[in-house]
């Protein structure tokens, strides 16, 4: 049975309207991401940094999943549970394009929880509520449920243990820069992996791949997928 993992970055979301970091000169949206995506940025303005992810929530609710999205949908529904997906996106895309096996490692625009006590709370719940949210339970500020700069991405351990153990590992719309992301098309080419990737740009790491198409992955991503499905069986 061939297993498939696969890791998407923010190109995969740029052709539903949701633009890169590298399409916008390393900004987000507009900001530095030292502002809104670090620990010290939400502790110095946490009232600017609970309005960034309020209109970027905002933003991934009024966009849809696209042909890349639904190309991992088709791989998922082939292999069933020897697919996986990892995401470095925060966007909710592959949930809502119908992949259930996904592992969003640096979080979710749709939750957010509590400083102190950690009680979680659906962002829909909250949104209407003043500029910095506060837990109902102990009164402490809420957080975004995102992994930013120099905080630990979720899922490492389960994630270790797929790129150890995967037949194809299929990297999607990502630079190739932003680590620990970034290591794992070599973790997984030490331990026999063969290595697709699918970018826009070359990625820094290009030299770990076994195969690498350069274009937009909307038109390129399903004739990859299609020819996965034709060449391995479940
Ligand atoms: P990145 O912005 O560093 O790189 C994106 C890559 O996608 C670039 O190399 C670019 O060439 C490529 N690309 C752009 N359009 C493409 C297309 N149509 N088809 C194929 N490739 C395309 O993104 P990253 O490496 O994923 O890291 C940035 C971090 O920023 C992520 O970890 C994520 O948490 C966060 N982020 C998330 C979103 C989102 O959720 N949609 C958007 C922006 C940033």
């Amino acid at each position: 049975m061939t297993k498939i993992l696969a890791l998407t970055g923010a190109g995969i979301s740029a052709e539903s309207g949701i633009r890169t970091f590298r399409d916008s000169n390393g900004l987000w949206e507009d900001h530095r991401v030292e502002d809104v995506a670090s620990p010290e940025g939400f502790r110095k303005d946490p009232s600017t940094v609970w309005e960034f992810y309020k209109q970027r929530y905002a933003q991934s609710l009024g966009v849809d999943p696209n042909s890349a999205h639904l190309a991992l949908v088709k791989l998922e529904e082939h292999f069933g549970d020897s697919f996986h997906l990892i995401t470095q996106n925060v966007d909710g895309l592959h949930f809502r394009a119908g992949s259930q096996r996904v592992y969003e490692m640096h979080g979710r625009l749709q939750s957010c929880f509590c400083i102190s006590c950690r009680t979680h709370y659906k962002v829909q719940d909250i949104i209407m509520e003043s500029e910095v949210p506060r837990c109902k339970k102990c009164g402490d500020i809420l957080r975004p449920d995102i992994v930013w700069f120099g905080e630990i991405p979720y899922y490492l351990y389960e994630i270790e243990d797929l790129l150890k153990n995967t037949d194809i590992f299929l990297i999607v719309g990502t630079s190739g820069v932003v680590y620990p992301a970034a290591g794992f098309v070599m973790t997984a080419k030490l331990f026999g992996a063969y290595t697709i990737g699918v970018n826009l740009e070359k990625p820094d790491n290009l030299g770990f791949f076994d195969e690498f198409h350069q274009g937009k992955c909307g038109d390129i991503l399903p004739k990859v997928v299609g020819k996965l499905i034709d060449t391995y069986e479940h």
